[in-house]
């Protein structure tokens, strides 16, 4: 029997879902609205039904289907498989999501974070590949991550581990959204950076960043490295604030969990070499004497898919026979 892996990534907006081989490679795969407003019970059958056509058009039958693998922003209960409640689904109250799909389905479900899922994703086949431990940073509007450690997530006592943009970095810094102040995602998000760099010039700062300001209201971590690209002093000085930041959290989980890769993810990495070489630079600057660390710093390579593939992996993780 060929073993087939299903990795589902649900978001507010949309469900996608993926169908893996036992090597992960990528079967089929579709999306499909996720239509939140019609509550759990509509929106997980869909999901099933889907799952299940995707599998008929593949050619497979369901004893193929070994097991399922979903990811999807907290609040969850991920070992219990529920979903507390959801920013971008606010029917989904204490949702049984696992169990509901095991009902549907009959195989076993597994559940993680959003951001767990894409860095197991990294790490079994993508920027993580071939390390033992790793660290991710998903840089959004706010920032994500995920440890791996000896090859395992590291989920902690109550499933919150990994809250790495709430690390602080800069005592009585500025304020996050989190209620503390000096986190790394008041710095480094898009949304710090392109905070800091319209706070830059609400203050008189010189830049070409002023135009886009006075004409928008507003500026965008992606305008701050369009300007950069072109030479912008203001941008450069915004971006080292960003990347010096970044150094600083990397340092921090260096020497809590010593990884061997640390791997970003997020709109933030279309800034490119820009922003890599800075981040690496500061922490050449920051890290300790004591031992030369090799750590390798580097951007994700899985792309939008990235959702889908670590949810299959994970269920090749726990469900498969073997992993290669
Ligand atoms: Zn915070």
């Amino acid at each position: 029997m060929s073993e087939t892996f299903v990795g589902i990534d649900l978001g507010g907006t949309n469900i996608k879902i993926g169908l893996f081989d036992a090597e992960l490679k990528l079967v089929c795969k579709t999306s499909v609205t996720t239509d939140a407003d019609m509550g759990p019970e509509i929106v997980i059958d869909k999901m099933a039904q889907t799952v299940k056509d995707l599998v008929a058009e593949a050619g497979l039958s369901p004893e193929n289907v070994v097991a399922v693998g979903i990811g999807t922003p907290g609040p969850a209960k991920y070992t219990e498989g529920i979903i507390i409640k959801s920013t971008n689904m606010p029917k989904f109250k204490n949702v049984p999501i696992c169990q509901m799909l095991v009902d549907r389905l009959g195989v076993p479900v597994v559940f993680d974070n959003d951001a767990n899922v894409a860095c197991w994703g990294e790490y079994v086949v993508g920027a993580g590949k071939g390390v033992q431990d790793m660290v991710f940073f998903t840089l959004g509007t706010g920032i994500g991550g995920g440890v791996v450690s000896n090859g395992e997530l590291v989920h902690g006592c109550d499933e919150n581990a990994a809250e790495l943009g709430h690390t602080i970095i800069y005592p009585n810094g500025r304020k996050c959204n989190c209620g503390q102040r000096g986190c790394v995602e008041a710095y480094a998000s898009a949304d710090s950076t392109a905070r800091r760099a319209a706070e830059a010039i609400e203050a008189g700062a010189e830049s070409t960043l002023k135009k886009v300001f006075d004409e928008k209201g507003r500026i965008t971590s992606k305008d701050v490295y369009e300007h950069l690209a072109a030479g912008d002093k203001l941008a450069g000085e915004i971006t080292d604030g960003t990347a010096e930041a970044l150094a600083l959290t990397c340092i921090n989980m260096l020497h809590t969990t010593e990884p061997k890769r640390i791997v970003f993810v997020g709109g933030m990495i279309a800034a490119g070499d820009a922003l890599l070489k800075r981040i690496r630079d500061f922490f050449e600057e920051h890290i300790w004497t004591i031992k030369k660390e090799e750590v390798e710093i580097c951007f994700a390579t899985l792309g939008e898919d990235a959702g889908i593939i670590g949810a299959g992996a994970l269920a090749r993780h726990t469900y498969g026979q073997q992993e290669s």
